[in-house]
Formats: C-alpha cells, structure tokens, sequence
C-alpha cells in the first residue's frame, strides 16, 4: 500500500530524530556494488578500498588521512602517537562525548576540564589558557555539534606553550572556522568518527586520523599495526586499530555525497535557527564567518523535559547531548571535581534538546518541528495568562 500522506492538520506521521534507511536507499545499488568487489577482491584488511578512500578523504581534508577502527581509537592512537602518557596533563571540555576523555585516561594522562562557552558550547581559549601549568602537555578540543572551535586562538596558546593540539572532530568533517581553516590545519592531529549517525557514516563502527606531518602520519599508519615498522618488527606498541576493507568501500561512495549532505543540514538549522529566534528557546549561537555542520542541531530550552514530552507526544524525536557533564562522571571522580565546578557545563546539560536533524529531513518535516516548538510555548502564555 503507498503511504499515504499526513494531511495539513489531521495526525502526521512521527519525525524521527534521525534516520538512515532514505539515504540507503538512494545510494543502495553503489554500496552494494562497491561492498561486493571488496568481497570478490578477498582484500578483507588494508588493500585497494582502504588506500583509495584514505587518498580521497585526505584531499577533502586536505591532509594525510589513515583510517581507524573508530573514532575513539582515533584518540586513542593519537595520543599514543604523541608520547602523551602518565604524568602528562591534557586540557579538554567537560560537555562532550566521553570518547574524548577516555582517550586521555586510558593512555594514563589526566583530563584537565575547562568549562564552555553556552551559547556555542564550545572551548575558548581564554579558558584554556588559564588551565594551562607546567605538567599540560596537550590539548585536545571538540568541535561541538559541527562548529568549530577557534583553532587560531588555540593554536597561539599551544604554540606558547609547547602543547600539542589533538582535535576531536568526530562530528564536524567539512566544517572550516571564522579564519576558512578546516580541521586538521592548525593541529598535530585531527581524529574523525565515522559512527553510522556522525555527517559521514559507515556500515558500522569507522574512524580516521588526519595530520598535516608526513612523519607522523606513518607513526599513525605503524600504530594503528601493532607499532610495526617493518613485518615482524615493532619499534614500539600500538594496537589493532584498522578500518576493515569493506568500511572503506561504503564511506568511499557516501564521501562523495557529503558537501551536498552538509549544505543541506546547514539549510535545515537556518530555517530552525530564523523560525525560532524571538521564541523561549535559544537556538545555537553559529559564530561568525564559520562553516558549521550541524551535526546536530541542539537549542537551550529553559523547560527542557516539558517541552521533549510535549514534542514526544506529536511524534517528534528528539534527544539530550549531553545528559551528564564529564566532571561529574563516576569514573573521573578520582580527579576530585565537584557541582559547580563548571557552572555552564552544567546548565547546558539541563537545558540541551537536539532537534531532528539529517540530510533526509523534509521541509514539510522542519516546518512542523518549528511550529509545534512554537506551539508549546504559545501554549504556555495561555496557561499563565489564565
Ligand atoms: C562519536 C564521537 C566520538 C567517538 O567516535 P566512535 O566512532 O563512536 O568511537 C568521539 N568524540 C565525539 C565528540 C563523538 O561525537
């Protein structure tokens, strides 16, 4: 039976937060094809599908690109790479997924949180700097959402200081900064997630390491091998941190598609961002003259829960990033921070609410999500008025 259209005010189908089943199907026929010859090549690991989309996403980078198990083995291996170990300290931010400071404490570092900025949730350097000591070797910032940070700014700071940069940019691949400058350009490293659900997805989990430094990407390409130099021969210890063939394949024909992808997340969040300014929630502050990708389009609402259950009950998904800020994890409770201790971390996890957000979504779809955010708060002033 054809679907049948949600008529203008009758009970429209439920907006997902996210989903991936339209973009398959508009790409089935080359993703099965190209996972298909890496079956028939039987280059199950390393070969032909991994060099070609390791060349391809380092000229749409523009650096060198090795291919990862996932994104969080991306910082793993970056930090390794870089020597960070125990007694190092690494500067990151308390709002953001818990991949980036895991990385730092699985290579025995400590994580030194630094609180955001709330309206773009993100790292300033003013910030960092200021948490900077003699035992801070690195910094490790997260371009939030897909904005993002002001790499110029940090790069002077780590310049100062003799710190390196590792970017997490596990969701902002084709975003540039307010100086054009994409990721990779003013760092050691820039570590990429290819979750299925990140602006470039594979088949499963996927990640990659870019680095301008032709040295250290072939330390990347050595560690992600065991830290082998030569067959059989390790100059030091990596882990098994390689991208399957197949992985390659599928994000070698989604790259393809990812400029086009990302401009049309930036025309849904103009929409959000122009439709709701005026309203109770505040949407994303995108910081001037830069690219954001809106990996995710998240608002501040003050009455965030009510204002999910009311979405939730019009078939609108939605969703908290990040429920818990990183400080206030049971496992960094050894690094002895408390409530309070990042004040805007903490009000961001409150009050974030992610919007549906993905290539896919319809302006039918955006349209309605508008308005029934709008209505809620119309709703509202009814309410305290009566
Ligand atoms: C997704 C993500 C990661 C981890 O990537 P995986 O591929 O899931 O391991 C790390 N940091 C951030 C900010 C992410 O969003």
């Amino acid at each position: 039976m054809p679907h049948t259209p949600a008529g203008p005010t009758g009970s429209a189908s439920p907006i997902p937060l996210f989903e991936l089943a339209s973009q398959h199907q508009a790409l089935r026929w080359e993703i099965e094809n190209a996972v298909r010859q890496v079956l028939e090549s039987t280059e199950y690991i390393g070969g032909t599908a991994v060099k070609r989309f390791e060349e391809h996403l380092g000229r749409y980078c523009q650096a060198y690109a090795v291919a990862v198990s996932s994104g969080t083995d991306a910082i793993l291996a970056a930090l390794m790479a870089l020597r960070i170990g125990p007694g190092d300290k690494v500067i990151t931010t308390p709002f953001t997924f818990f991949a980036t400071a895991g990385g730092i404490t699985r290579v025995g570092a400590r994580p030194v949180f630094v609180d955001i900025n709330p309206a773009t949730f993100l790292l300033e350097a003013g910030a960092v700097s200021a948490a900077v000591d003699s035992t801070t070797r690195a910094v490790l910032p997260v371009h939030l959402f897909g904005q993002m940070c002001d790499m110029r700014s940090l790069a002077q700071i780590a310049s100062r200081h003799s710190l390196a940069i590792v970017e997490d940019a596990a969701q902002c691949i084709g975003a540039h900064d307010n100086q054009g400058q994409g990721i990779a350009q003013l760092s050691r490293a820039a570590c990429l997630s290819f979750y299925p659900t990140k602006n470039l997805g594979a088949a499963g989990d996927a990640g990659a390491l870019l680095t301008r430094d032709a040295a250290l990407a072939d330390i990347f390409r050595q560690i992600r091998q065991h830290g082998e130099t030569s067959r059989y021969h390790h100059a030091f210890v990596g882990g098994n941190f390689r991208l399957d063939a197949i992985q390659c394949a599928v994000l070698d024909v989604k790259l393809k598609h990812l400029s086009i992808w990302n401009q049309r997340r930036r025309a849904i969040a103009a929409y959000y961002t122009q439709r709701l300014r005026g309203s109770d929630v505040l949407p994303p502050r995108e910081i001037s003259g830069t690219f954001h990708v809106y990996h995710q389009y998240v608002i501040r609402a003050p009455q965030r829960d009510r204002l999910r259950e009311h979405l939730r009950q019009k078939g609108i998904g939605t969703a908290i990033y990040y429920p818990r800020p990183l400080h206030l994890q049971e496992c960094f409770s050894n690094l002895g921070y408390k409530q309070g201790a990042f004040p805007n971390a903490e009000q961001v996890c409150r009050e974030a609410l992610a919007l549906p957000m993905f290539p896919e979504l319809t302006d039918a779809q955006m349209e309605r999500v508008a308005e029934e955010i709008l209505a809620f708060h119309g709703g509202k002033k009814i309410a305290a008025s009566g």
